[in-house]
């Protein structure tokens, strides 16, 4: 076990917990940050990101979170490639054990593991995930050159993507649960006017079917109860997304969905523990309100070690 006692120890490596090691890393805490498996998180699978402020022309999602790494190594974070498989928070320090069999203790935490997309849980779903069913159209949409395929949800995800993939496929198919979408206005009117989508209302995927790659989706609409097949060559699913904090069941308070519970401060139900990102964050999930949360988090795990090791806090 490493007799170090690490001051900050950073969970995730998307905008929030990038943004977590630069600012502490600028506080000179030294920030150790894993990465987990998704490098760079959500964002780093996003093609094009508009709206994140200071990019007028847009920035490519795996090139903005790679600025943002290398100014956190800039100022001294040590960003280790490897996955939190386990922690103790009722010891302090606290225990932070990886998979690649380290074991770390550290004065203050911040978790930003982000989260992961829900799936459908429908027959065929499982058995052909990388053979026809996606969840990441900016990873596999180049697959689908002229091909038809269907697209599951009516959120901001489901429409960007849909229009994301008509730059390959022939057609994208949304197929929504209602009959009015969440997504926001400007997406909707994009969406509406492009010939390439079509709106399936009303109507949920009940299988997905197919031997060595899909081959249709079995529909139903909610309405109706008809029932109905559609051939499709491939089926990406954005239903919303669920948040990686098993790591933390049973340690700290989090919503019925699993969402982390924070105060206005970042602070989890441990104090010395903080959240930032999609792990805390059913409501906004964009790039610029983790940016702010993983700096929030960072401020004030900064003052929770300073007040630990009886230092002045600056400004205080
Ligand atoms: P949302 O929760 O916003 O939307 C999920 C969609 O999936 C809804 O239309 C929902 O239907 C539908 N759905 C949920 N469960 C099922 C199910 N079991 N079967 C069928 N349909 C289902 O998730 P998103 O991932 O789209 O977005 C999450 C957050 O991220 C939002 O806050 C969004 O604004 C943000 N985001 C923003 C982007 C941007 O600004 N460009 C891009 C992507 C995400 P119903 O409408 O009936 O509830």
């Amino acid at each position: 076990m490493s007799e170090k006692v690490e001051k900050v120890i950073i969970l995730g490596s998307g905008p929030a917990g990038l943004t977590a090691g630069i600012y502490t890393a600028r506080a000179e805490l030294n920030p150790l940050l894993f990465t987990g498996a998704e490098i760079g998180g959500q964002v780093s699978l996003t093609m094009e990101v508009e709206n994140y402020p200071g990019f007028p022309e847009g920035i490519a999602g795996p090139e903005l979170v790679e600025r943002m790494q290398k100014q956190a190594e800039r100022f001294g974070c040590r960003i280790v490639v490897d996955t939190v498989t386990e922690v103790k928070l009722d010891e302090r320090p606290f225990v932070v054990k990886t998979q690649s069999g380290q074991e770390y203790r550290c004065k203050a935490m911040i978790i930003a593991t982000g989260s992961r997309p829900r799936r459908l849980g429908v027959p065929g779903e499982e058995k052909l995930i990388g053979r026809g069913v996606s969840f990441c159209a900016t990873c596999d949409g180049f697959f689908f050159r002229e091909k038809e395929v269907a697209v599951v949800g009516g959120g901001d995800a489901a429409i960007e993507e849909a229009l994301f993939l008509t730059r390959y496929v022939s057609k994208a198919k949304v197929i929504h649960r209602r009959d009015r979408l969440r997504a926001n206005l400007a997406l909707q009117q994009r969406a509406f006017r492009n010939e390439k989508i079509e709106f399936i209302w009303d109507t949920v995927v009940t299988a997905i079917n197919g031997d060595q790659r899909v081959t249709s989706v079995t529909l139903k609409n909610v309405k109706t109860g008809e029932e109905s097949e559609l051939p499709v060559d491939g089926v990406f699913v954005y239903i919303g997304r669920i948040p990686n904090s098993q790591l933390f069941q049973g340690q700290l308070a989090m919503d019925e969905r699993g969402y982390l519970i924070t105060d206005e401060l970042m602070c989890t139900s441990v104090p010395g523990v903080y959240a930032a990102g999609e792990i805390q964050d059913s409501r906004f999930q964009q790039v610029a309100t983790s940016v702010g949360q993983g700096c929030a988090a960072a401020i004030e795990a900064e003052k929770f070690v300073a007040e630990l090791e009886d230092r002045a806090y600056p400004g205080r």
